[in-house]
């Protein structure tokens, strides 16, 4: 810690230890020849001259008699332990013009116990222990530090020391020298009360109260030396009469063409640009730099390196109006003219990003944060520019806009259009997978993010259990406004796979994961296969999805291979810019290649702050005229009308019939494929058509904003499937699979399509599988372990004969040894 020049210490008799309190310096006794006092008066000298001190600072602390309480164990005319203004002394303060004045040394007003319990602070003292800000234990670890102390009080971000409990106190007295003219020669201490005990005095030429800190303020600044990667960023600045509150890397915005850049676009970084945050003494002393090279900056004469940073103290109410003229939920960033993060007065200003750790209703995109507000939020803002973001899903326009606040600004007020109104045609936008939120927080989340339908699962990650309690089995969390949650159960096992039971009714589907370690419990058996988990989910209305398809790539293959699974999902987590895995698509053709029908759906499998609620997301389309609701949303996705998507929607009829759908035909035949591509927020670059998992046709676009339609004129001589894929990008960024619609089959003669070499991949897969059942696998007690074999092999079975019947010849593992062929 820093010492103030502008303190001159007292040397009192036999006093000599060196030490710095609040950024005073101080000369204190050692532990056995500090001043006690329990009765009488001491006479103390000041061995150096004390002049023009405007303020002497004491530091002493009491010990006072414990009141009596009656028979009953009630106090009379209680005045509080330790006792409000119990005088335990007085300081006879004499000057060298013989005068003299007496300063009244009162409990919890001048002075306080060295031991208090919690709520007993003093009134004109503070605790010899200033706050500190530290970073979180999770910032600590990553950066090899050693945490001190528990993570949940880490993230206050902030030690208040000396507040009370069993810490050891003394307090800090300043008190104002009415002749600070005159030189000080010495204090008589009169006991009254108590014991008291005087650690040290210093005298201080300031022109206000030494323990009074000023507001919040920021400050960017710039250093030139190379800074440690693991480096706590809180040591980059040091103040002697202020707190440093915290040290972040600067974000750097391109204000000047705020309103042309995209939704979400990332800040960039430049090395050595910071941005801290103090409160101090107007004669405070700021420090920067690290590696010994301190610049002292006095508070309010920065250097050239240093940008001051106007104070965000304007109250100003934030209202969101969507395209009916009624505040709406919606996800917001906020920021000032230096890249600082602006948020609402109710959340964070460093948002928590880590899993498992603060399920706030936040948004960390990397150095881009946002939060999520219902349609209005209260703002505590700077005066000058400020940048503000405001977006709501994939349909509405987001908005990038500055404003100028005054001392005048009251409210700001932002309109959103409806550009695309997907919802009106019967589209329905979901999430299949969130974690951890509250309902109400994924509710808010889901609407602020346009996505009608949040999937909040319950799970198990080895001896933790998430979201068990919001697990109702039969109701949703629901807005009057179409948008609704509804927990279901992610049941996990990490070599056969995880498998998504979304809003199935009755009780909880048991275990949530089986098999150890690294999702079960250790010690726990394989005594249930994710086949076995889907047909329990049918039986109680449930909707199956493959989660993070195709991952872990194993016994989803004898699920799907069983009919019991509704879709695969294309999962993003943080990354907004991936697109739909071209590896995920791979492994979902070889299912559609084989007639296996099954949907595409998008979920985030969001676990914390630093994933968007529908970053990826299922759109699909409920039947014209029902009403919205979650068995209508369920029943659409197993009709299989849906399109995975990054922000491109995209409508397809193959012969009138739309995804999900199938078309009879006797022979070969010409197909027309109609299309309707749409987007407001990643431009379209391609519409391809895909047959069979080939790239059929494609037409491309010059960055495509709005909508467009098109058709394909294509001939199918065998069975087949037909889907739409969609790749666009934004400008500095590099294509992606945006979009991807679930497939219309065409069976000829009856039959679906099966593609033998895919066949074989799939019952090499459900072998593997069954290996491991058979010979790695924690072994469940033999009934289950039964089943489990049994489920693996009927499935393996069903599609093993479907290649016999074709007369595909193929080679049997050693684990599909059947004496028949
Ligand atoms: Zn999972
Ligand atoms: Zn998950």
């Amino acid at each position: 810690m820093q010492a103030s020049k502008l303190f001159d210490p007292v040397k009192l008799p036999g006093y000599n230890t060196k030490s710095v309190l609040w950024g005073i310096p101080f000369i204190l006794g050692g532990e056995d020849n500090s001043v006690c006092l329990k009765s009488g008066e001491a006479d103390i000298p000041f061995e150096n001259e004390i002049t023009a001190a405007r303020w002497l600072v004491f530091l002493h602390a009491a010990e006072t008699p414990q009141p009596a309480a009656g028979n009953d164990g009630i106090y009379q005319n209680f005045k509080g332990v330790p006792p409000i203004s119990e005088t335990i002394c007085e300081y006879i303060i004499y000057y060298s013009d013989k005068s003299e004045v007496s300063v009244p040394v009162r409990s919890r007003m001048e002075i306080n116990d060295m031991q208090l319990s919690w709520g007993q602070g003093a009134f004109l003292a503070v605790p010899h222990i200033r706050a500190t800000a530290f970073q979180t234990v999770t910032d600590d670890i990553y950066a090899g530090r050693t945490p001190k102390m528990s993570w949940g009080q880490s993230q206050y971000r902030t030690e208040s020391a000396g507040s009370g409990g069993e810490s050891f106190n003394k307090w800090l007295y300043a008190w104002e020298n009415p002749y600070p003219d005159k030189i000080i020669s010495g204090i008589t201490v009169k006991h009254h009360n108590g014991n008291l005990f005087l650690f040290g005095i210093t005298a201080g030429n300031i022109s206000q109260h030494p323990l009074r800190y000023g507001r919040r303020r920021k400050f960017a600044f710039s250093i030139n030396s190379e800074i440690d990667g693991n480096a706590n960023l809180l040591d980059l600045a040091d103040i002697d009469l202020g707190h440093i509150i915290s040290v972040i890397p600067r974000p750097f915005y391109n204000n000047q063409e705020w309103e042309k850049s995209y939704n979400n676009q990332q800040p960039e970084y430049r090395k050595g640009e910071y941005i801290a945050e103090f409160n101090a003494h107007d004669d405070a002393i700021l420090y920067i730099g690290s590696h010994g090279e301190k610049i002292p900056v006095a508070v309010n004469k920065m250097p050239d390196n240093i940008i001051s940073i106007n104070p965000a103290e304007q109250p100003v109410k934030l209202i969101v109006n969507g395209p009916d003229g009624a505040p709406v939920p919606v996800k917001v960033h906020a920021h000032g003219r230096a890249g600082e993060y602006l948020p609402p007065r109710n959340r964070h200003r460093i948002p928590n990003p880590y899993w498992f750790e603060d399920y706030s209703v936040d948004f960390v995109h990397g150095q881009h944060w946002c939060t999520y507000i219902d349609g209005a939020a209260e703002y505590l803002l700077p005066h000058g520019e400020v940048f503000f973001e405001i977006s709501k899903g994939f349909e509405i326009l987001p908005v990038r806009q500055r404003f100028d606040i005054t001392a005048e600004t009251r409210e700001i007020i932002i309109n959103l259009e409806n550009i695309l109104d997907w919802r009106s045609k019967g589209w329905v936008t979901a999430d299949t997978h969130v974690h951890f939120l509250s309902p109400d927080s994924a509710l808010l989340e889901g609407e602020a993010e346009g996505v009608n339908i949040v999937n909040l699962l319950a799970s198990q990650w080895g001896e933790l259990f998430t979201n068990i309690g919001d697990f109702n089995g039969k109701r949703e969390t629901a807005s009057d406004r179409d948008y609704l949650v509804r927990v279901g159960t992610e049941n996990r096992q990490h070599i056969l796979g995880h498998i998504s039971l979304l809003g199935y009714d009755g009780s909880m589907i048991l275990p949530l994961t089986t098999g150890g370690p690294d999702e079960s419990a250790l010690g726990d058996p394989v005594d249930i296969t994710l086949t076995e988990w889907a047909k329990q989910s049918r039986l109680q209305n449930g909707l199956n999805i493959l989660p993070h398809f195709p991952n872990p790539r194993a016994e989803m293959a004898a699920t799907i291979v069983s009919d019991l699974i509704d879709g695969v999902e294309m999962t993003s987590w943080g990354d907004l810019y991936g697109g739909i895995s071209p590896y995920s698509l791979s492994d979902w053709y070889r299912y559609l290649n084989c007639g296996y029908h099954v949907a595409a759906v998008g979920g985030t499998d969001k676990m914390s702050a630093n994933t968007a609620v529908g970053t990826v997301r299922t759109y699909a389309k409920i039947n014209t005229g029902e009403p919205f609701s979650y068995q209508a949303w369920k029943n659409a996705v197993k009709a299989g009308n849906t399109f995975a998507t990054y922000g491109a929607l995209i409508d397809m009829r193959v012969e009138g019939r739309e995804p999900g759908g199938k078309i009879e035909l006797k022979s070969k035949a010409g197909l027309t494929v109609e299309w309707t591509v749409a987007s407001v927020t990643i431009p379209v670059t391609a519409v391809e058509l895909v047959i069979n998992g080939e790239t059929a046709e494609a037409v491309r676009f010059d960055k495509l904003l709005g909508s467009r339609s098109g058709y394909f004129n294509v001939k199918v001589d065998s069975s087949s499937w037909i889907a739409l894929r969609i790749r666009g990008h934004h400008a500095d960024k590099p294509e992606i699979i945006t979009a991807h619609t679930s497939a219309v089959m065409i069976y000829i003669d009856g039959k679906p399509p099966l593609n033998a070499a895919d066949a074989i991949t799939i019952l090499e897969q459900i072998e593997g599988v069954t290996a491991y059942v058979k010979h790695l696998g924690t072994k469940a007690q033999e009934k289950q372990y039964k089943q489990v074999i049994l489920s693996l092999t009927s499935a393996h079975r069903s599609l093993h004969n479907r290649l016999h019947q074709l007369n595909y010849y193929h080679n049997h593992t050693p684990e599909d040894h059947h004496d028949r062929h």
